[in-house]
């Protein structure tokens, strides 16, 4: 028996090496890293820039508590990622995750409140199916039941309002009505809850494993910024999964040029090879924090060099080699393939996706939406099958208003032509086997 334990359904096999886009088993067996770990390896895996930078840091130095140094990495790291971000959003607190990320935006927002008098302000709200992190304040907002039901007591709930499930409800994505109409919920919500309640609202950009890839409706992210800005109510874009390039531009908000007032990233940032988040604010709110005696939040490795001159090292790499083009031009194509694929089978019942964030859904009736039965676990049995064939992907079931089995497709952004071939081919065939084993 292992010591080790994690969901309780940790895989047997042994992870040996990874070089680019795949990955090797102890016993030699190879996989095409079809969902870039948990859409975090976006330069791929052992790329040399990265790990030569992190051997040179190494060699210097690889731990200076905050309060005491900052680093060389730390402050280049901060400048690039600014650079990066739309304009004003230029204050930069580092951390080692998703879930810490999304914790330092909620408490530098309610401090915020509290130093410009406006205490009174204390909900974020939040979309149902999301996902934001599973710390017990990250999860507070997360819209995803199997999660948050059992620390319900332990924690206090916040409001959620539905995600855009433009094709589940049957009206048009690319109509700017569809946008407002899910828009209009969020200000629906911050009325019913009391306007001087609700401190912020937190989206990600472009759905990630809660939703499997939704895109929102046009004008749907302007109207939410709009309505944010009549309630003075912050904005915060969760670009945990979305940013780094995965959906074919650095930040996902940055297709529908919405400025949000903080950005809160991880994942594709580290691509795997240190643990780093970071969160991104705006200047008019970190200042009156620290002018009202500073920001009362931090962790033992927040800034971590060794992890700083990765995620440096890691932003080059993506400057380099046009990652977030090669995100866009390589999406478009992967997007068709999939296409192609629900053409053939009659269980995909939907494909949606930006850049190479990418999924598709499970139905048993396309035209009614109705989704496989629960039984069958459907998301789980297809990922088995797909990774006995040496393709990895990743997928969920949620029950937060689609009540869907989506698999993400979301390789490492070096893709090229001939990785799709293969993730198609792997896709097809455990299709094709899943489909015979289900039939009736
Ligand atoms: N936010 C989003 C959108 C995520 O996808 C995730 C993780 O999947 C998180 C937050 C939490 O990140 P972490 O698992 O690094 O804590």
């Amino acid at each position: 028996m292992s010591n080790l334990f994690y969901q309780g359904r940790g895989r047997k096999r042994v992870l040996d090496q990874a070089r680019g886009v795949y990955m090797w088993d102890k016993n030699g067996r190879r996989y095409l890293d079809g969902s870039s770990g948990a859409m975090v390896c976006n330069i791929g895996h052992s790329n040399e820039n990265v790990l030569a930078a992190m051997q040179r840091q190494m060699e210097k130095s690889t731990f200076g508590y905050r309060l005491h140094f900052e680093t060389e990495a730390s402050e280049r790291l901060a400048a690039r990622l600014a650079g990066k971000m739309p304009g004003g959003l230029n204050r930069v607190f580092f951390v080692s995750g998703g879930s810490e990320a999304v914790e330092t935006a909620i408490k530098l927002a309610r401090q915020h409140a509290l130093a410009i008098g406006e205490g009174s302000r204390w909900k974020i709200i939040s979309r149902a199916p999301s996902y934001h992190g599973c710390t017990l304040g990250a999860l507070a907002t997360t819209g995803y039941a199997p999660l948050t039901e059992p620390f319900e007591p332990l924690m206090r709930v916040m409001p959620k309002i539905p995600a855009p499930r433009a094709y589940l409800d049957g009206l048009d994505p690319a109509d700017p009505e569809t946008g407002r109409h899910y828009a209009d919920m969020l200000a629906a919500r911050i009325e019913a809850e009391g306007a001087d309640s609700v401190l912020g609202f937190i989206v990600e950009p472009v759905g990630g494993a809660s939703t499997g890839a939704l895109v929102p409706p046009e004008g749907y992210l302007e109207r939410v910024r709009a309505i944010c800005d009549d309630y003075g109510v912050l904005m915060i874009m969760d670009e945990v999964m979305t940013g780094a390039g995965r959906t074919g531009a650095f930040l996902g908000g940055d297709h529908w040029g919405v400025r949000p007032d903080i950005v809160v990233m991880s994942k594709g940032i580290g691509s795997g090879y240190a643990p780093l988040g970071a969160m991104i604010a705006d200047d008019r709110l970190v200042g009156p924090v620290l002018d009202a005696g500073g920001f009362a939040h931090g962790f033992t490795y927040a800034g971590n060099p060794l992890a700083c001159a990765a995620g440096l090292a890691v932003l080059e790499e993506i400057d380099r080699q046009d990652l977030c083009g090669n995100a866009a031009v390589m999406g478009d194509r992967l997007l068709a393939r999939l296409h192609g694929l629900m053409q053939r089978h009659e269980i995909i019942g939907d494909v949606r996706g930006k850049g190479l964030l990418t999924a598709f859904e499970f139905m048993a009736d396309r035209v009614t939406g109705a989704p496989l039965p629960r039984a069958l676990n459907a998301y789980q049995r297809f990922v088995d099958i797909a990774y006995d064939r040496g393709l990895i992907v990743y997928s969920r079931r949620t029950r937060d208003g689609i009540d869907g089995d989506h698999v993400l497709v979301c390789p490492p952004l070096i893709l090229n032509e001939s990785h799709i071939d293969e993730i198609i081919d792997g896709l097809d065939g455990s299709l094709t086997e899943f489909a015979a084993e289900i039939a009736p």
